[in-house]
């Protein structure tokens, strides 16, 4: 299996040129790569031109920030799932903390995710406690909020799911600290383990576990080789060039 990195650019950069300048180094990167898929999730107003940019190569995937719970209607400002697959997505980060903290309920990402298979876009979901206690009470948490994602999702479509286990304590630039391997393993394990309840041993070799909080050039090497991740979901460091291509040459030949 390919590892899997997604940049979350967030609301970055200001203009469609640095996004086609940022979008065409990863291109030019991708396509020496051979163990690494990407997926860059850009500010949804740029996905229709980078979809333009990426069709020759095929080795560099587009994806949304999120999507509205709604498939149609009256919904001022909104985006539905359908819009964002007609402009090019196949993917789409659903859940993502800040989104949360903005009123994202479980129930709403629940439906999204629902939406988004239907639509033929790729859910990451991501799921990860705000603060950890020594009692392990986190644990229960993250099963919660990958339970609740994926109430209703049959077997079908577990191949075509991503978890994207997010701390909130770890990412974005006032992260408290960065997660250790050992840390990392551990929830890995406890991921497969909810996984596997739910679809089966065999379904969830094909499910992509990630992680995302902090993951720079110097951590992403020993996260890669000792955690057990499938690949990582990264924000700062998917914006400035050389430290995003670093990373990738850690990954293609960890
Ligand atoms: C994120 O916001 O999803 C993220 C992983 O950000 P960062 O890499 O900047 O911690």
């Amino acid at each position: 299996m390919k590892k899997i990195v997604i940049a979350n650019w967030k609301m970055n950069p200001q203009s469609l040129r640095e996004a086609e300048d940022l979008f065409k180094n990863v291109k030019k990167k991708s396509s020496k790569l051979k163990k690494v898929k990407i997926i860059i999730c850009p500010p949804a107003v740029y996905i229709e031109r980078l979809r333009k940019l990426s069709e020759k190569t095929n080795t560099t995937f587009l994806g949304a920030q999120d999507c509205f719970y709604r498939e149609y209607g009256a919904w001022t400002g909104k985006l539905s799932p359908k819009m964002l697959r007609n402009v090019g997505a196949d993917f789409v980060i659903l859940g993502h903390s800040e989104l949360k903290s903005l009123g994202d309920t479980y129930d709403d990402i629940n439906i999204k995710v629902k939406l988004a298979l239907k639509n033929k876009l790729t859910p990451i979901i991501c799921v990860g406690e705000e603060n950890r206690d020594n009692q392990g009470t986190y644990f229960s948490m993250i099963e919660k909020q990958i339970l609740s994602a994926l109430s209703g999702v049959g077997s079908q479509f577990s191949d075509k799911i991503i978890i994207a286990y997010e701390p909130i304590w770890a990412v974005g630039k006032d992260a408290k600290k960065i997660i250790s391997p050992e840390e990392l393993i551990q929830i890995v394990i406890f991921i497969k383990k909810i996984l596997a309840d739910k679809y089966g041993v065999e379904k969830i070799k094909k499910i992509n576990i990630l992680y995302g909080g902090s993951v720079n050039f110097r951590n992403v090497e020993e996260l890669i080789q000792k955690s057990g991740v499938n690949g990582f979901l990264i924000g700062r460091d998917s914006l400035v060039y050389k430290n995003f291509n670093n990373i990738l040459d850690i990954i293609e030949n960890s």
